[in-house]
């Protein structure tokens, strides 16, 4: 029977199922540094840096949407550092999205080319055709943030795979409820979970995923030694944000659906980018990996006074970075030095009634033109 339930259902059930009389429901926030150790300094916790059981639950709560062995951060670029710093060795080389999250690449140049190490990047849209000679690690990020170009994960993991390098997907735009990499060959997945699977913009956390036995030992091992450990509290935000996952996804992915097509025929809007619309250049092969698309939505303004005015006239609209939240929000990405237009909105839509939501994005590009 429990083969054939749903991830989200197995990981709503994770724990209370296990639960002894008695025991509480909700799950215990263990705010401990240190735990009772007489003896031998053995057990199953004695120092938090170790483990700790709060965030050990979340980890097997996530380990059931990726089908995979799972390490939580504190960030998603401590996930993704962690990565480079369990993979990446002096005279390696490693490939990234050259219009992907832009602090990866920072992180690189600052921290790991000045060790010796060759960065590589090539744009998403062209990551399947890209030359991965030598390299020891490819990272992709599909649908890219904030541009949403796709790749085809499937061909640059058999590629990854001939090249002789190690396949790493940010699978934070999409989330394993959408879109699996470790399904289609990639060898790690990183997530920021700040975004969608916390999903209430109160938290920073992150996580990596891998069904490779020895990645997951090196990465766990790279936490302990860094201390890159997320705080039971937060763990515990983690776990509630994670139990609401799907129905916040569902009413997100509509809700950029909707507002996506209604922008695509508004007058004031110079472009829309989202892997859903059926003209999207990714659709396809958007179609043949994901089973929603995200809740971001990319459009193009007439200007950077038209971006802003639009961003802070709507009245669902909060002026923030980041996505995966409650609440719709925008930003212009040109003020980070992304390289897209000035003009350019990154909209993540929230939870709103869709009818709501459309309604004043409509109403408030009308007073643009
Ligand atoms: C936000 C984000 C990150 C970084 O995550 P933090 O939790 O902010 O550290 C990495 N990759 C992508 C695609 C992101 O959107």
């Amino acid at each position: 029977m429990t083969d054939t339930l749903s991830r989200i259902s197995r990981l709503l059930h994770h724990r209370t199922g296990r639960l002894a009389k008695g025991e509480p429901v909700s799950l215990p926030i263990m705010a401990t540094s240190t735990f009772h150790l007489p003896g031998a300094p053995d057990g199953s916790h004695f120092y938090a840096r170790n483990g700790n059981p709060t965030v050990e639950t979340v980890e097997a709560e996530i380990g059931i949407l990726e089908d995979a062995q799972v390490v939580v951060f504190p960030s998603g670029m401590a996930a993704i550092a962690s990565v480079f710093q369990a993979v990446l060795r002096p005279g390696d080389t490693v490939l990234v999205p050259s219009d992907g999250y832009y602090n990866v690449r920072n992180l690189l140049a600052a921290q790991f080319v000045p060790m010796g190490i060759t960065l590589r990047t090539c744009p998403t849209a062209e990551m399947a055709a890209a030359d991965m000679a030598g390299c020891r690690l490819v990272q992709i990020e599909t649908p890219s943030n904030p541009g949403l170009a796709v790749c085809d994960i499937a061909t640059v993991a058999a590629r990854a795979r001939s090249a002789g390098a190690l396949l790493m997907a940010d699978n934070t735009t999409a989330t394993p409820l959408c879109q699996q990499p470790l399904d289609l060959g990639a060898d790690i997945v990183v997530m920021s979970d700040t975004k969608a699977m916390a999903g209430h913009s109160d938290v920073l956390c992150g996580h990596v995923a891998t069904r490779d036995a020895d990645l997951f030992e090196a990465i766990k091992t790279c936490r302990r030694l860094s201390g890159a450990i997320i705080g039971p509290f937060d763990a515990y935000l983690l776990h509630r944000g994670l139990e609401t996952l799907e129905l916040r996804l569902d009413r997100m992915n509509a809700n950029a659906l909707a507002v996506a097509r209604a922008m695509q025929s508004h007058p004031a809007v110079l472009s829309v980018h989202y892997p859903g619309l059926g003209n999207d250049p990714f659709h396809q092969v958007a179609m043949r990996q994901m089973k929603g698309f995200g809740p971001i939505v990319g459009l193009t303004l007439a200007d950077e006074a038209s971006a802003e005015q639009f961003i802070d006239d709507c009245p669902l609209l909060s002026s923030a970075t980041s996505f995966g939240g409650v609440h719709s929000s925008a930003e212009r990405r040109a003020r980070w030095g992304d390289d897209v237009p000035d003009g350019f909105v990154r909209f993540a839509a929230g939870i709103e009634p869709t009818a709501d939501l459309v309604a004043a994005v409509t109403q408030t590009l009308d007073t643009l033109s």
